[in-house]
């Protein structure tokens, strides 16, 4: 399957904070995401999928790399 013009990070942009250790930037997500996206085929019937929007996502889990345990660990708020 063939993406285009987007990544999956650009989708799903919660950040997490440790307040454990004060990581920032490696945590391990187990998380649930729907994309409704534009599916178009070819004529040779490649399939390139665009527009992705999500319309459900759920975080599932969160645990901080370092500590390896997510008790610490809190969702930014999206300004930040
Ligand atoms: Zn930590």
């Amino acid at each position: 399957m063939i993406y285009e013009r987007f990544r999956y990070g650009d989708l799903v942009t919660n950040r997490y904070r440790c307040t454990s250790c004060g990581n920032l930037t490696r945590f391990d997500v187990v998380e649930t995401t729907s994309i409704r996206s534009f599916h178009h085929y070819s004529v040779g019937g490649e399939l390139s999928v665009e527009e992705p929007e999500v319309i459900a996502h759920s975080v599932e889990s969160v645990s901080c790399r370092w500590c390896g345990h997510g008790r610490g660990v809190e969702v930014l708020p999206e300004s930040e």
